[in-house]
């Protein structure tokens, strides 16, 4: 195996499309389809969870170590969910982003907006 040690490993490449095989092998590896794990209720309950987990690292002032870890269980998750919902995630993000891109932006109670702001006067 020592002649692998020298080639970078996919899964820790900036590729997309490696870090979704990387999801998919860990939905695989617990039969997720099979288990209730792709079940998209239960998938948006682990997500609040996540979140709630990343908002307890911000008011609670723990360290960026703790926060990328919880950033990083959302996104899995975001990314599983792309798997148990059968969309296109990679497809949505950059039409979004050609959305947003155009949009634009507001201050709002001090802070910066961008939205349509369809509502608003
Ligand atoms: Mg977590």
């Amino acid at each position: 195996m020592a002649d692998q040690e020298d080639k970078p490993d996919p899964q820790h490449t900036d590729s997309w499309n490696a870090m979704m095989a990387a999801v998919q092998a860990f939905h695989n590896k617990h039969d997720f389809k099979n288990t209730g794990g792709e079940e998209l209720n239960y998938r948006v309950a682990l997500m609040a969870e996540e979140l709630g987990e990343i908002s307890s690292c911000i008011t609670k002032g723990k360290s960026k170590d703790l926060l990328s870890e919880e950033l990083a269980d959302l996104l899995i998750l975001l990314m599983g969910t792309d798997i148990a919902a059968g969309v296109d995630l990679k497809l949505a993000f950059w039409n979004k982003m050609d959305k947003l891109m155009q949009r634009e932006s507001r201050m709002v109670n001090g802070r910066i907006r961008v939205s349509e702001f369809r509502d608003m006067g």
